[in-house]
């Protein structure tokens, strides 16, 4: 790790207060900006790992391997890597399936006693369109009582719409190994389709020539389901040509509590379907 490339900020707090960070990797002034979001769905472990991977391979890598030294020369990269620190730390102490935020009941407007809200169905984006999220506290889709409700997503795009000239955006999840571009709300094509069709592509080919894992590529709502209120569209919509969403391994062997041998494979792929989409800002692509 060159910890000089390295700066750490705090983009704003949970809703039990502790810091969400960022951690942004950068050679110099003026660059195009690329933002890699992990651990919005606080049990998906691999995510936040692979986050903290792909920043270490990043910074130790410069100056030795010419791809990642091209990329870091025209490409400023973000990574939060624990934006639910919420939701993760309670996957640690008191329930490993949990996904959702950890702000309470009573705050959601919920009869029930169910705590938190989906922080990917809590953007303003066709959030309160049918069929994609839920409106029962209950749900692991819960989308709140209203648009950005949640703290740490509103946190989240106050931080990534500051940063100036962003060109591509991923939000990193698993399960499925999936690579995935807008609409996640509607069967509609994006008006960059085949932009988004041809990074995606090129991202699932890199991935599977690091270990042979196959991923899908394809719309959200196509490859997985109809989903609203989403971090993918909501950015994707607000000007961030290449916004994508992934979801890691496994294919549901072990799910969301893949292996510990796994973990150093999954960043590796990861690493290479992300530079494809580093390169592909600083080549003017997205
Ligand atoms: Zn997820």
């Amino acid at each position: 790790m060159n910890s000089a490339l390295v700066g750490v900020t705090n983009i704003g707090k949970s809703y039990e207060g502790r810091d969400i960070r960022s951690v942004k990797v950068s050679t110099g002034a003026g660059r195009p900006a690329f933002v890699i979001n992990c651990g919005l769905h606080s049990r998906e472990w691999v995510t936040p790992a692979t986050c903290m991977y792909v920043a270490n391979q990043l910074t130790s890598w410069y100056g030795i391997d010419d791809a990642v030294t091209d990329v870091l020369n025209k490409v400023d990269i973000y990574f939060i890597p624990v934006s639910n620190p919420d939701g993760y730390e309670y996957t640690w102490t008191t329930d490993r399936m949990w996904r959702k935020t950890r702000s309470p009941a009573a705050n959601n407007g919920c009869l029930a006693d169910c705590n938190g809200v989906d922080p990917n169905r809590n953007w303003d984006n066709h959030w309160d369109a049918p069929g994609g999220s839920s409106t029962n506290c209950c749900s692991d889709t819960f989308r709140g009582p209203k648009p950005f409700s949640e703290v740490e997503v509103n946190s989240q795009k106050e931080f990534v719409m500051g940063i100036p000239n962003v060109r591509a955006y991923i939000d990193v999840h698993a399960y499925s190994q999936y690579w995935m571009y807008p609409y996640g709300w509607s069967e509609t094509p994006a008006k960059d389709a085949a932009t988004l069709a041809q990074v995606g592509q090129d991202s699932i080919d890199a991935i599977r020539a690091v270990h042979g894992k196959r991923y899908e590529t394809g719309s959200i709502a196509d490859v997985i389901y109809v989903a609203t209120g989403s971090s993918a569209d909501y950015f994707y919509d607000a000007g961030i040509t290449c916004s994508f969403a992934a979801e890691l391994r496994d294919q549901g062997r072990y799910g969301f509590t893949l292996p510990e041998a796994q973990i150093v494979p999954t960043g590796e792929e990861a690493f290479a379907g992300l530079m494809v989409m580093a390169q592909a800002v600083a080549d003017g692509t997205c």
